[in-house]
């Protein structure tokens, strides 16, 4: 039986990489009929932020990520959180010192940052010499009865190699002296992520390990641990890095990164899990739209790419936008309705007018949000044409008379219906002998501000005749 976690650290909110993790964990489970454990990783108590840990269960929850262990769903192998755990660390820690993988290190953190600090210098990479290596178990007990601060070092090999088989990366393989002697347990009595996340992984049974390529590096360190607990090295699987379009790296301060604001603009969470999927995997066809059951179904290891995957804010808007159009009416008018309500007094419009106003715009709006800016034309009062718009307005003699007629029409129009209105501009058409773009486009520009915009009729409509006699007293004297 396969098991997989996804053991997020809590010190920021989750964005789309980490949700890429989330989600490949999950789906490696369960193509596979096995099992998805959540951990969260809170020893880091310096770097916790506050609601990280409950974003967590939140983004799990509205992408039905269901983990069948974790805090909120105990199971055989809890607690689920780091620091529910801090026994068992200590624990296991104590018992690779007696069994000599592991040492007291009383260095203090003076004396380490000086030795950091010339070997900066001297433009070589710190590796901790070992000072403490050797110290006497005498010794050790009067030091630790004296109580001299600690941290419990890992004991490293000096010599020989060590490799191990990822299922993305292949087989890597490092010289062991190059593999510091990581601290374990820290001198508050946490343990650091290197050995916490190790025991876990081996106590709570995980088959494969899944997490993001920085941690690749580390993993040799890792496989000594597992060989001194004596536990059977697990599966690695990482992910390539996630960069942006432009190469640099997903950042949680982001806008278009982090989850809560992508949520909160009107990302749907169908549309977001669907992309972050293609974000270093693909299918074996080239169908582009996956449910999660589909998804669980095609989502094949072997598939992931080594290359970075590449995240873009205009391909998530690209799938979002299918997923709106997609929506039943009425969970758009619902969706898009939310969005206008925070923005706009939607006291005096009726029922039907937000429905035809939200409707006009179903196939064009890529993110929730998007509604109100789209709609503004509706709602403001005063706007004023840009240059091009002005240019226009100016580049004919017969726009003025158009504008005088459409008004005299408007006026005269005792019905308000869309036919209506369509046969106004059928009768300037026969009147003044104007067509197309000379006849349409100085009206748009002089109720809307711009050139371009939904079916005009639609809008004149929409917009009502008071307010279009408003629009066009405002620009008349646009000369
Ligand atoms: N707690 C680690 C992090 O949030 C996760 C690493 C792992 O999955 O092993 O970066």
């Amino acid at each position: 039986m396969i098991r997989t976690r996804y053991a997020p650290s809590p010190t920021g909110y989750m964005h789309i990489g980490n949700l890429r993790s989330a989600l490949f964990s999950y789906l490696i489970a369960k193509h596979n009929n096995g099992k998805f454990i959540l951990r969260i990783e809170d020893t880091n108590q310096n770097r916790y932020e506050l609601g990280a840990e409950e974003f967590i269960y939140k983004v799990l929850d509205l992408f039905n990520l269901k983990y069948d262990e974790g805090p909120k769903n105990s199971g055989e192998y809890a607690p689920y959180v780091q620091s529910e755990r801090l026994n068992l660390y200590k624990k296991y820690a104590e018992y690779l010192v007696k069994e000599d993988y592991a040492y007291y290190c009383f260095c203090s953190k003076s004396t380490l940052n000086k030795e950091r600090m010339k070997a900066r210098e001297e433009h070589k990479t710190y590796i901790y010499p070992g000072t403490c290596r050797n110290i006497s178990s005498e010794e050790v007990k009067k030091r630790l009865s004296a109580g001299e601060k600690y941290v419990i070092r890992q004991k490293m090999p000096r010599e020989g190699t060590t490799s191990f088989h990822d299922l993305i990366y292949g087989d890597v393989k490092v010289e062991n002296k190059y593999l510091d002697d990581n601290i374990l347990l820290k001198s508050d009595g946490y343990p650091t992520y290197n050995f916490a996340n190790v025991l876990d992984d081996a106590l709570m049974n995980i088959t494969h390990v899944t997490r993001g390529n920085e941690y690749l590096a580390s993993t040799p360190k890792y496989i000594h641990l597992y060989d001194a607990l004596r536990y059977e090295r697990p599966e690695f699987v990482h992910f390539p890095l996630v960069l942006k379009k432009d190469r640099t790296k997903i950042s949680k301060r982001n806008q278009d990164d982090n989850l809560i604001d992508l949520l909160d603009n009107g990302f749907l969470p169908e549309a977001i899990l669907n992309y972050v999927a293609f974000i270093g995997w693909s299918p074996k066809n080239n169908k582009e739209f996956f449910t999660l059951e589909e998804l669980v179904k095609e989502f094949d290891i072997l598939r992931i790419s080594k290359k970075p995957g590449c995240y873009d804010i205009k391909k998530l808007k690209w799938y979002n936008r299918h997923y709106i159009r997609t929506m039943k009416e009425e969970d758009y008018l619902k969706f898009t309705q939310s969005f206008l309500e925070k923005s706009y007094d939607l006291k005096d419009k009726s029922k039907e007018w937000i429905r035809d106003l939200v409707l006009l715009y179903k196939n064009q709006i890529s993110f929730g949000a998007e509604i109100v800016i789209i709609t503004h034309m509706f709602f403001k009062k005063e706007y004023e044409f840009n240059k091009e718009c002005a240019n226009f307005l100016n580049s004919d003699l017969k726009i003025l008379d158009i504008i005088k007629l459409f008004k005299e029409e408007i006026i005269g129009l005792e019905e308000w219906n869309r036919e209506k209105i369509k046969l106004v501009f059928g009768r300037i058409k026969n009147t003044l002998g104007v067509d197309g773009k000379l006849l349409y486009l100085p009206i748009r520009i002089l109720i809307s501000g711009v050139k371009q915009g939904p079916d005009l009729i639609e809008m004149i409509y929409l917009l009502g005749k008071e307010d279009i006699l408003r629009r066009i007293n405002l620009g008349i004297y646009f000369k």
